[in-house]
């Protein structure tokens, strides 16, 4: 939008900004950009018979991170965080595009910023191929274009009555580091120091699962990768698929750090949590051998956590003594 620029542009110019941190000079462009940053659109050529995948995801300083967080992690997970939408579809990232309001043109931060971006981006080979750039509040707002086979994007309504619940990885550590973060007393006391480290890398450099999506694509049924908690996320599938879900709390895979809270503070973490990027998905029982495969060839670990029910939007929570008791789902939300 020409009359915002350049009066609106952090100091330096827009161009040479964009030149310095996000325009990546002699690296062969990959196969399916034929056209990248620099033009009116980036053009990308699909790859016949695939359909794409998009997903957009916004980060606001004050709202999903704090004004000091280092920016190196910020780039990593503003890109992270879309990946992991796409690895929830079953689809392979091709390309993304990067939207930034930033305060001031600091070049320590961007330079920070974007080599978190990169790294991330290089390990999945998802180039960025555009953007645009403009002062104000920082805010980072990142579109990952994907493809995936029709028959293997895994949607919210495709679980059904009799299928296993899985989820990958260890939930609830993210919301345990922003508690510690926050000087929560419970989470503070419970917490050696020793644990901080690597529960804080949990919260702020989330593995976006993608070899997995697409290794339980046309396999595995309903899928969304977790953000806002584990309740207030399945809920969303049983919502979509219109049936219920029954969880077994012993199963529920967790870390020492969590292991080792009371547990009014382990509920809170492993189904109230957020941010842990996670994939939840349901699957047919006489898949189990299929699912352990993908887990395998993905070097992801996965546990089976429950099974879906014919009960709509019925969700019972198995305790170690064996009784059940229905749990609500909440999940944040932003408008609550
Ligand atoms: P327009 O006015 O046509 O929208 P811009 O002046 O906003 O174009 O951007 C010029 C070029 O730089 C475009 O190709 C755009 O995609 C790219 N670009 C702008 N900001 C960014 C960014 N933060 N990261 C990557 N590419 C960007
Ligand atoms: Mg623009």
């Amino acid at each position: 939008m020409n009359t915002t620029r350049p009066a609106d542009a952090p100091g330096g110019g827009e161009f040479d900004l964009i030149a310095r941190h996000f325009q990546r000079q002699g690296r062969p462009a990959p196969a399916q950009v034929a056209l990248g940053i620099g033009d009116d659109c980036a053009l990308l050529v699909p790859t016949p018979g695939r359909q794409m995948a998009i997903s957009t995801d916004m980060l606001v300083e004050g709202r999903h991170f704090f004004p000091d967080a280092d920016p190196n992690a910020l780039g990593h997970k503003a890109l992270a965080v879309n990946l992991s939408d796409l690895a929830a579809m079953g689809a392979t990232p091709r390309g993304f595009t990067l939207a930034l309001a930033l305060p001031s043109a600091d070049d320590t931060w961007l330079g920070a910023f974007a080599s978190g971006l990169f790294a991330l981006a290089d390990a999945h080979q998802c180039p960025l191929i555009g953007g645009d750039t403009t002062r104000g509040p920082l805010n980072l707002c990142i579109t990952v274009f994907g493809e995936v086979p029709p028959a293997a994007a895994m949607r919210r309504q495709a679980a059904r009555p009799g299928d296993d619940v899985y989820v990958s990885g260890l939930l609830g550590e993210a919301r345990l580091a922003l508690e510690i973060r926050r000087q929560t007393e419970w989470a503070c006391v419970h917490t050696p120091e020793a644990d901080r480290p690597d529960l804080m890398q949990r919260l702020d450099r989330p593995k976006p699962r993608v070899a997995l999506g697409r290794a339980l694509g046309g396999i595995a049924h309903a899928a969304l990768d977790l953000s806002d908690g584990l309740v207030g996320d399945l809920t969303h599938i049983l919502r979509a698929s219109g049936v219920g879900a029954i969880l077994d709390w012993a199963s529920l895979p967790r870390a020492a750090a969590i292991a080792r809270l009371p547990e009014t503070h382990q509920h809170t973490c492993l189904l109230h949590g957020g941010d842990d990027y996670e994939l939840l998905f349901t699957a047919p029982a006489n898949q189990r051998q299929t699912i352990e495969r993908a887990a395998h060839t993905s070097q992801t670990p996965v546990h089976r956590i429950g099974h879906i029910t014919d009960t709509a939007l019925d969700l019972q929570l198995v305790d170690a003594h064996g009784i059940s008791r229905a749990i609500v789902g909440h999940g944040y939300d932003h408008f609550a």
